[in-house]
């Protein structure tokens, strides 16, 4: 057991960072009090959201984060309901219902708003972005957004076969309910300005090859922004810009991005600058309360909005509260489905021009192949398609900072675990 002076800890928000907080608190013998509240029916895992859970199949259970069991046997007491003001002073939560929880060290793990586009819209009805957990429906208009388990539920209910439904914004989420739609039988148009879309995260070469699979598994491509979208009795209207007429849908997608939910937090005094903003530690401007996940950004870097970079988030919180030293940072990775194959990021893939190289291992677009960006002879990114080993070995070359020779890594042959050897 660990002889933490922290008595008890609330955690707002049941996703990863969440339970991530919750679950290294736990393994590293904090006996304190320990809850969780969470908006959703329970802490369940995001990212099937675009994929096995909105083809239908996964269901909710099996997407649960935990058991429901372990948080009795870890004493982790579950709290369903939407946090609504926080005291950092007093070390409280108010819920929106009235109820109070109160703890020496609050974390905030409250995500993230699928982001609402600048688009003019006359939507008949809806109201704007409804809070989440609030219960209200944030799909009656046959215009979606896809952040909760609700809302994929909703989009489900329409992709069936032979539906037509409008993506807007083909970065990962976008590109990967078009894939699931295809699966599905819907006639899927997508459309963004970017042209590749993902080219930071994924380097050009790559984002180019991926946003021509859509085409290729039957999906239109459009490159423009969308003007208006109008719900209307016979379907969403929608105007592309560029095109003579607007096109009607039995629905669309709006998948542009996602905003951190920081309202309370800077309701509450703390500093918010795209994100909860906190040290190295997870410590907001306050020194009860941390942030982790997608809703802070840590002061110096840039937000992730991914799920691996979550778990390290609460890892580090867990380590703070419990007064050890936090675990080893490594390079940031994430990975995105589309047309069953499998891509992982690891590093930066995207450098200035000039001070970089990238070399293929394999043929570029033949699964499984990898591309690595070199700057001068150290590995700085990696994105793989396919192929989890090279991408394990890219990050340990990116962790310790080894030299290799490109011509090296573009060789199927060489074996890239002796490779690192070797380069000790
Ligand atoms: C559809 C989808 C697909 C994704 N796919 C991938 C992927 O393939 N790979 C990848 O790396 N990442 C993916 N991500 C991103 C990844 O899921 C997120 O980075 C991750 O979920 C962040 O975890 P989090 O705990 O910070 O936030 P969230 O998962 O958003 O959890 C926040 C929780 O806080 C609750 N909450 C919010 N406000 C309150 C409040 N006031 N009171 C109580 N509870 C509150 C919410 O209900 C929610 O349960 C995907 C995300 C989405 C939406």
């Amino acid at each position: 057991m660990v002889a933490s002076s922290v008595a008890s800890v609330v955690v707002v928000g049941g996703g990863i960072a969440g339970v991530s907080t919750v679950t290294e608190l736990r393994k590293n013998g904090y006996a304190g009090g320990l809850t969780l509240l969470t908006a959703d029916p329970f802490p369940y895992d995001r990212p099937p959201l675009s994929k096995a859970y909105l083809s239908g199949a996964k269901d909710l259970e099996s997407i649960a984060l935990q058991a429901p069991e372990w948080y009795a046997g870890q004493r982790i007491d579950v709290i369903r309901g939407l946090a609504a003001a926080l005291d950092p002073a007093a070390g409280t939560v108010t819920l929106s219902d009235g109820r109070q929880l109160s703890a020496d060290r609050i974390v905030l793990a409250t995500g993230g708003w699928p982001l609402w586009p600048d688009i003019e819209r006359v939507v008949r009805g809806l109201l704007d972005r409804p809070p989440a957990g609030s219960g209200i429906p944030r799909s009656t208009t046959g215009i979606h957004l896809l952040r909760s388990a609700e809302d994929a539920d909703g989009l489900r209910a329409v992709l069936l076969p032979g539906a037509r439904l409008l993506v807007v914004g083909a970065g990962l989420i976008g590109a990967e309910v078009t894939s699931t739609a295809r699966k599905l039988g819907c006639e899927v148009v997508l459309v963004d300005p970017a042209n590749p879309p993902i080219a930071a995260a994924v380097g050009a070469q790559v984002a180019e090859w991926l946003h021509s699979l859509h085409a290729l598994h039957g999906a239109e491509t459009v490159t423009a922004t969308v003007e208006k979208v109008e719900s209307t009795n016979a379907g969403v209207v929608a105007q592309i810009a560029g095109e003579a007429s607007p096109r009607t849908f039995d629905a669309v997608l709006l998948a542009v991005g996602m905003v951190p939910d920081t309202a309370m937090a800077k309701e509450a005094g703390l500093d918010v600058d795209n994100g909860v903003v906190v040290d190295d530690h997870q410590v907001t401007s306050h020194p009860t309360v941390l942030a982790v996940g997608d809703c802070a950004r840590r002061q110096g870097h840039r937000r992730a909005e991914h799920w691996e970079a979550a778990v390290h988030d609460g890892a580090r919180a867990a380590a703070t509260i419990l007064g050890v030293d936090a675990p080893a940072a490594s390079a940031p990775w994430f990975w995105t489905d589309r047309y069953d194959l499998h891509v992982e990021v690891v590093g930066e893939m995207h450098e200035p021009e000039g001070e970089h190289e990238q070399v293929v291992r394999g043929t570029l677009g033949e699964p499984p192949f990898t591309v690595f960006t070199l700057r001068g002879e150290r590995v700085v990114g990696a994105v793989a398609v396919d192929d989890p080993k090279a991408v394990r070995a890219a990050r340990r070359m990116i962790d310790r900072g080894v030299d290799v020779r490109a011509a090296d890594l573009a060789d199927p042959s060489t074996d890239l675990r002796q490779l690192l050897r070797s380069a000790r």
